[in-house]
């Protein structure tokens, strides 16, 4: 049980409806860690927190992570697709151990809260035994964020041959979801992170597919990535009868309208990791496409071993892409075009809570409104680059960045306080990140990780 807690006069974006801003409103978290009111002048009995001048918003939520790669951080920032496929993994990523991946897990979690993530969906995909996800899931809960556990199986199920005949682990799945998620519904919740019809056998994936109906867990699944993306993967899940609005489809680049509309029509969401999908080739971030075709986007991150781990530089990348494709046909034809579709309002939905909506998780979060979770983040005030805040919309999306988050809730804990994370131990949060770094390091010997190493396409197995 947490106490009440009045957080008095803030700048509130609420995230209920696209660009709402609330000035000067108070905003009271109760016992049981939900939002009871939100209003000026609220009368309570509380402790209060004087948020004047500062902004505040809902947690984010990042729709696809595979956090455990945090230990080897920007090991990928200059790889290729095939670079890190060659290098991670069937590469680095055998040589976790247990305790690796809780480090990978730990840190990333960690990484994603103190930026204002408050809820993360962990793609867990390099589970080489049980116990590698009993420390990714016990990782997890010991942040106490708000988390998706999505069970991806390991390099069996990801490595050669492609595409892949080897079922997804379902008794480990089982396993999982009986003694970890019966119910379901605590701060840490399961789903599967499956390989889907790009990357196995038809008669695989149904057994995947049927696994999750059987398991009654939401999927994510990546489709529409580069090349292999166009082969038609949302048309074969239509025909064999899987596509749901329980399942979350990850990039979509290069997926045909027609196959958006699907996803559309079904009531499935979607995530777009720009910064991965630039670097990686997969296409052009699909944000705008999914728009036109009634699918609201949602962010992540993907991959932190090559690209930053918070959600203001995946805001910044996903605007400025969208921006540069809508403006363009009037760059070629002259036509002047007088206003830009995309808001910095639309943005902050769907990294709040769209993304919320896609975790199956908005009716829990996301948004700032009465009975919902009080996952909230206050921005800091002092700094020069959001001063004066004339439009906060436009400040956040542009202008703010992790080292501006300084309070985070979640469930009504105040789980980083005036620019600090409670109840970490930072020094050994850091010798365990470096503990696993240089083990696993140390067990390739070709692998470096300062930049210069390009893993050997021809050699590498
Ligand atoms: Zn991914």
């Amino acid at each position: 049980m947490t106490k009440r807690t009045l957080l008095r006069g803030g700048t509130v974006i609420t995230a209920q409806t696209v660009g709402e801003v609330l000035p000067d409103t108070d905003v009271l978290i109760g016992e049981d860690g939900t939002i009871e009111a939100v209003g000026p002048a609220l009368d309570a009995e509380a402790e209060v927190l004087d948020v004047s001048g500062r902004v505040v918003l809902p947690g984010f939520v990042d729709t696809h992570r595979h956090t455990w790669q945090s230990v080897v951080r920007n090991v990928a920032s200059d790889w290729s697709l095939t670079e890190y496929l060659a290098g991670l993994h069937t590469g680095l990523s055998k040589y976790f151990r247990p305790e690796d991946t809780y480090a990978g897990n730990y840190l990333g979690a960690l990484e994603a809260l103190d930026a204002g993530i408050t809820t993360l969906v962990d793609w867990s995909h390099n589970l080489a035994t049980p116990a590698h996800a009993d420390a990714a899931i016990a990782a997890l809960k010991d942040t106490g964020m708000r988390a998706v556990f999505a069970h991806g199986g390991g390099s069996r199920q990801w490595g050669a041959p492609l595409p892949s005949p080897h079922d997804h682990p379902a008794e480990d799945a089982r396993r999982i979801r009986d003694q970890y998620f019966s119910d379901n519904t605590g701060l840490v919740t399961m789903a599967l992170a499956l390989r889907g019809p790009q990357f196995t056998t038809p008669e695989v994936n149904a057994h995947d597919f049927e696994l999750a109906r059987e398991l009654d867990l939401r999927v994510t699944v990546h489709v529409g990535d580069g090349y292999w993306g166009k082969s038609g993967p949302i048309r074969k899940l239509r025909d064999d009868g899987f596509l749901s609005d329980r399942t979350t489809y990850v990039h979509c680049c290069t997926l045909g309208d027609d196959e958006l509309q699907m996803i559309a029509d079904s009531g499935g969401t979607a995530s777009c990791a720009p910064d991965v999908e630039m670097q990686m080739g997969h296409g052009f971030p699909a944000t705008g496409r999914l728009l036109k075709a009634g699918v609201r986007p949602t962010f992540s991150i993907d991959v932190c071993s090559s690209n930053g781990g918070d959600m203001f530089g995946t805001m910044r990348t996903a605007i400025g892409m969208q921006r540069a494709l809508d403006n363009a046909p009037s760059v070629d034809t002259g036509e002047v075009l007088e206003r830009i579709d995309l808001s910095c309002g639309d943005v902050l939905q769907f990294a709040t809570l769209d993304g919320a909506h896609a975790a199956g998780l908005d009716h829990v979060t996301g948004s700032i409104a009465v009975g919902k979770a009080a996952d909230l983040v206050v921005l800091d005030d002092r700094s020069l680059a959001m001063t004066p805040l004339n439009n906060p919309l436009g400040a956040v999306v542009y202008n703010a960045h992790p080292g501006l988050v300084r309070d985070v809730f979640v469930q009504g804990n105040r789980v980083k306080k005036d620019g600090v994370l409670v109840g970490v131990d930072y020094d050994r949060l850091r010798s365990t990140a470096v503990a696993s770094r240089d083990y696993i390091v140390g067990e390739m010997p070709e692998a470096h990780l300062d930049g210069s190493w390009h893993p050997d396409l021809a050699t590498q197995q």
